[in-house]
């Protein structure tokens, strides 16, 4: 009932040329497939160069963050609807990386939520415990602490677009997947708080995605797991070959 989500996190990588191959190379190996929503994130840099080879595809292009401000005095940053003009129609929020080294909040990540619904796009909200706060047992307060503070203050309605994707930081770039049952675990969890904040409804259709250390080789076990709707890819995203065996098992 819920369309998976495959989304690839290109981080701080690939330049336009370099992004163009790697379309050029996922592109015929994912065509054909529509039973899979696809994403594609690269640096903002590279968003405007994109929707030319995306076109056909049924690849979806998100940016990896945004500002909550339409346009002003904000140096350096970028709005909902710059990102919409350049060809994005997702963007990911709060990722760990950000939360850790650019000072995101659950403040910043809820004002940037609900400044790319206003604008249109879809927000990829993450989410995730760190080992610390899992070897302490904290997982489930940290992860219900993520969710009302990103989502505070919307409605149902307003609700119903979001994805989000559940990414333990032990689990980032490190090799170290969490079990499906880990998996499974927490993201069961997670809709479990989303009924709580919005109904029943909400929480069947919202799609969680799984990130951290997602490869070809365990993405089969995590995707069959009854709450894991997808995955956000960072590492395995940035080789076609792997990228588009994921999305088979998506
Ligand atoms: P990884 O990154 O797949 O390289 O662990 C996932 C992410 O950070 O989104």
């Amino acid at each position: 009932m819920r369309k998976p989500v495959i989304a690839g996190n290109w981080k701080l990588f690939k330049t336009k040329n370099e992004a163009l191959a790697l379309i050029e190379e996922l592109a015929p190996l994912v065509s054909g497939v529509s039973n899979v929503e696809i994403v594609v994130a690269p640096v903002f840099t590279v968003l405007p160069t994109l929707p030319a080879a995306l076109a056909g595809t049924g690849i979806s292009l998100a940016a990896q963050d945004v500002f909550w401000e339409e346009e002003g005095a904000f140096t350096g940053e970028v709005s909902p609807r710059m990102l919409l003009d350049a060809g994005a129609s997702h963007v990911i929020i709060g990722h760990s990386e950000r939360r850790q080294y650019f000072g995101e909040t659950e403040e910043t990540v809820n004002k940037k939520v609900k400044a790319a619904l206003k604008g249109a796009l879809v927000p990829i909200m993450c989410i995730g415990e760190t080992l610390e706060a899992r070897e302490a047992g904290d997982t489930f307060k940290v992860l219900e602490r993520q969710l009302r503070g990103g989502l505070e203050g919307l409605t149902a309605t307003q609700f119903a677009p979001v994805i989000i994707a559940y990414e333990p930081v032990w689990a980032i770039g490190t090799g170290k997947v969490a079990s499906d049952d880990q998996a499974q675990e927490a993201h069961a969890f997670i809709r479990s708080v989303v009924t709580e904040l919005f109904g029943k409804p909400a929480a069947e259709k919202v799609r969680i995605l799984y990130g951290g250390s997602v490869k070809p080789e365990n993405a089969k076990g995590l995707m069959s797991r009854p709450d894991i709707d997808g995955a956000l890819v960072g590492g395995a995203s940035l080789k076609g070959s792997s990228f588009a065996s994921i999305v088979r098992y998506g």
